[in-house]
């Protein structure tokens, strides 16, 4: 399976001025060979094939002092960039056709994006030399924090300069087999709700942690300040940066936190269970925000792709499973609850259920996983509380049972 490794990269002034350059010529050859083929679609002409655009718009473009700049780059980067219009086309259509998910055109980009990019595939014959340092052609050799090792040698580099203005390397690697853990016997559901991020069929609420909430109080803050500012002052373009800046630690934090979260989970159970989110459905509620603030479909990805590299189960449930209707310990369906029921008698066998957690076994039940449901249960059903707790908490206290 192939994994994406990232690392911050360090270049010089120097080099960032090459990868100004790079990052531009990519783009410009991008979008001329995008408006040939749009040009050619609206006079109904046959669709120019990448051989015939990779001649016109590099290799005779460069003798025209328009283009000659392009001659500057490494050319390889300039096919590359020529591949990815056609990837990002044969997406378009195979969406069309019901192959994937639709998605759409291939838009032209702009120098004002707030992501740059710029691949280097292995004819770039970009290296890594002995110093540790990414060597990258006509660009030189740059500064890498390796945070982790990896792997196995990658073939392809992508360069990214993200809006905070900050470089990164992306390597695809390859990843054999021979990583799948030992078994174990846990299987968890998974509920992920509004109330906490996680709640999981044995009893535990997740919520995010405080690094990642203070990121995101710091993120506010920022935004606050930059809506003060007034527009087109050099005062508000420091802010826009203090902007980006956030946002960028904001979705780091959040990042490491679903890593964190999904490599404990798979390692510490054989199968994981969740809900099918079809987060898009979602996102165009008043849910909205928190859906994508809460970032579950990038977790839920995770915990797939981890379940596959550690030989463990990963399962999706359809979304039409009434995972709040239905007592986790006796299976009566007793209706829909509104959102703000969180604690609830189940009329047919009396057990006391709390929402979240009676969602996350039943979502494991639905996976087929054998999961203990009593941890569902707040209280177990028809037993008379003692007498001297009766008469202080006239009404049923919550507590998760551990
Ligand atoms: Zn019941």
């Amino acid at each position: 399976m192939q994994l994406r490794y990232s690392f911050r990269l360090y270049p010089s002034a120097g080099q960032r001025t090459a990868l100004a350059r790079a990052f531009g010529c990519v783009r410009v050859v991008y979008n001329d060979a995008l408006r040939a083929r749009e040009t050619a679609r609206g006079a109904g002409l046959p669709f120019p094939k990448t051989g015939e655009l990779s001649k016109r718009l590099i290799t005779e473009a460069k003798k025209t002092p328009e283009r000659a700049w392009l001659g500057e780059v490494s050319a390889v980067i300039l096919q590359q960039s020529l591949r990815d219009l056609d990837t990002a086309y044969k997406n378009f259509f195979d969406g069309l056709q019901g192959k994937r998910p639709r998605m759409g055109a291939p838009r032209y980009k702009s120098r004002k994006d707030t992501r740059q990019a710029v691949r280097f595939t292995a004819n770039a014959r970009w290296s890594i030399t002995p110093g540790h340092k990414l060597r990258l052609p006509k660009i030189g050799d740059v500064t890498v924090k390796w945070s982790r090792a990896l792997p196995s040698l990658p073939s392809t580099v992508t360069v990214v300069k993200d809006s905070a203005g900050r470089y990164f390397a992306s390597f695809v690697v390859e990843t054999g087999p021979g990583e799948v853990l030992p078994k174990v016997s846990p299987e968890l559901g998974i509920d992920l709700g509004l109330g906490h991020f996680a709640v999981l069929s044995d009893g535990t609420k997740i919520d995010s942690p405080r690094f990642l909430r203070r990121a995101e109080k710091r993120l506010k803050k920022a935004q606050r300040a930059l809506s003060r500012k007034e527009k087109g002052s050099r005062n508000r373009d420091k802010a826009r940066v203090r902007v980006a800046r956030a946002h960028a630690r904001v979705a780091d934090a959040r990042r490491e936190f679903h890593h964190q979260l999904s490599t404990k989970l798979i390692r510490e159970n054989q199968a994981v269970a969740v809900e099918d989110l079809a987060v898009k459905g979602l996102a165009r509620t008043r849910l909205a925000k928190s859906v994508h603030d809460a970032g579950w479909s990038a977790f839920v990805a995770m915990l797939e792709y981890k379940a596959a590299r550690y030989g463990r189960t990963f399962i999706r449930i359809g979304r039409f499973e009434p995972t709040s209707q239905v007592c986790s310990q006796c299976g009566v369906k007793d209706g829909p609850k509104p959102l703000h029921v969180r604690v609830w008698t189940c009329p047919a066998c009396g057990a006391v259920l709390d929402r979240d957690i009676n969602a996350a076994v039943n979502v494991a039940k639905a996976a087929g996983l054998a999961v203990t449901a009593c941890r569902a249960r707040v209280r177990p059903g028809l037993l008379p509380a003692p007498r001297g707790e009766a008469g202080t908490h006239p009404t049923p206290q919550p507590q998760t049972a551990r």
